[in-house]
């Protein structure tokens, strides 16, 4: 399971920019929405290099079959086929986000270099063609997934090279200069406005969303994960895993010993604050594995560590026993109670014949170490192998 850290400081959006402030969130939001992107990014590839080439035509009915008409054509087809060449890349590379994006920027350049080309030989349809630029505007603003600060240079890059372009054409008079400067203002603005809107209402709809799933997966007292997991079969899904990799797995129950006498001794607040230090050392003691904490009952922690041998894990909860019960918890007012606990492991070994079919077979089995340990005095560590009736492993499991 992925840890996250969901720190309102991660969590910022620079809404200027329109995108998370941490470029690592960022790059997390950007691959998340990866599949979604390249879908719109190829069909606005595909899109645009039919109109793009299809627009040909007019170039032919404005200027006459003429060697200028066709090389316009020309022109019109390197453009779709830098477009199809985009589609090809993103194709071929569908878990870059890097050639997603050079893919949208360069097709956009190379289209938008080519435009006031066309325009320059065709005065006559200045009107048309500052129509169709308007509306490439907006495909540059919103059709094409980009990022917000590529999309603003790109689209203001290109009405600063369109109007040059007309001005140098020297067809206007000021009046129609003007028109010309407020319209491309205005073009700007709307896709400006619209593509930021945009953006920053699917990063607060994708930060809502993990806000909404850590509310939902972790325990507010401990912020590990709560027995919703179990549920929701990502446990199971390490399990397949260890079985389709031949990988160890390792399951840890662990329990504070007599923990109702310290809440009756020192309050439940008292009892909390043990609770939350216990977490809290479990969680940093996992942090280099890539294991995970889920709050199991009470005042009971399970710990699912990937890839751990037993003898791993009973090192590792050997560790914890013996932290936790040098480790008095500060209970306010200068008080400090001390507690142990006591741990039950359950491992699968790598290349193991048997995995059981469902995790809480692994938990059953961790149970019994656990409850061994509390008959034999508390505050210890015991673990088993689990190799309940081996069974064949089925063909591709
Ligand atoms: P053992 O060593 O056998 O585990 O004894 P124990 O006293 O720890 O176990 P028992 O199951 O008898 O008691 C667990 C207590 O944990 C009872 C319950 O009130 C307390 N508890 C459960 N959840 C919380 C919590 O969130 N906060 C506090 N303060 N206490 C809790
Ligand atoms: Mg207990
Ligand atoms: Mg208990």
């Amino acid at each position: 399971m992925p840890s996250q850290d969901l720190s309102p400081l991660r969590l910022t959006i620079d809404r200027r920019r329109a995108e998370f402030a941490d470029p690592e969130f960022e790059d997390r939001f950007l691959r998340h929405f990866l599949p979604e992107r390249n879908a719109q990014l190829k069909a606005s590839l595909l899109f645009s290099a039919f109109f793009y080439v299809a627009f040909g035509v007019t170039d032919l009915t404005t200027l006459g079959i003429t060697p200028i008409a066709w090389a316009m054509v020309a022109l019109r087809v390197l453009v779709g086929v830098a477009a199809l060449g985009g589609y090809v890349a993103v194709s071929r590379n569908p878990d870059s986000v890097r050639v997603s994006i050079v893919t949208t920027c360069t097709v956009l350049v190379v289209g938008l270099v080519v435009f006031p080309i066309l325009c320059w030989y065709q005065p006559s349809a200045m009107a048309w063609n500052l129509m169709s630029f308007a509306l490439v505007l907006m495909a540059v603003y919103v059709n094409f997934p980009n990022r917000f600060v590529y999309a603003v240079a790109i689209g203001v890059g290109a009405s600063v090279e369109f109007a040059a372009m007309l001005i140098f054409q020297d067809t206007l008079n000021p009046d129609d200069i003007l028109a010309l400067v407020l319209m491309l203002i205005l073009g700007n603005a709307l896709g400006y406005i619209a593509a930021s809107r945009f953006h920053l209402a699917q990063r607060e709809q994708f930060r809502s969303s993990l806000l909404l799933q850590q509310l939902a997966d972790r325990d507010p007292l401990t912020g590990c994960y709560n027995r919703r997991v179990l549920q929701s079969g990502l446990l199971d899904a390490e399990l397949a895993r260890a079985r389709r990799y031949g990988s160890a797995l390792s399951a840890i129950l662990c329990d504070i010993d007599h923990f109702k006498r310290i809440n009756d001794s020192y309050g439940h607040a008292a009892g909390d604050q043990v609770l939350s230090g216990f977490a809290g050392l479990l969680q940093s003691m996992t942090q280099t594995t890539d294991g995970s904490v889920i709050r199991y009952g009470g005042e009971e922690f399970l710990l699912v560590l990937p890839q751990a041998e037993l003898p791993e894990a009973h090192a590792l909860a050997e560790r914890i026993r013996h932290a936790f019960a040098n480790t008095p918890t500060a209970i306010g007012g200068g008080a400090y109670v001390s507690a142990t606990a006591s741990f039950g492991i359950a491992s699968i070994p790598t290349l193991h014949a048997y995995v059981p079919p469902k995790f809480d077979a692994l938990i059953e089995a961790a149970d019994i170490q656990l409850y061994a340990v509390k008959h034999g005095g508390r505050n210890g560590v015991r673990g088993t192998i689990v190799s309940a009736t081996p069974e064949p492993l089925a063909a591709g499991a």
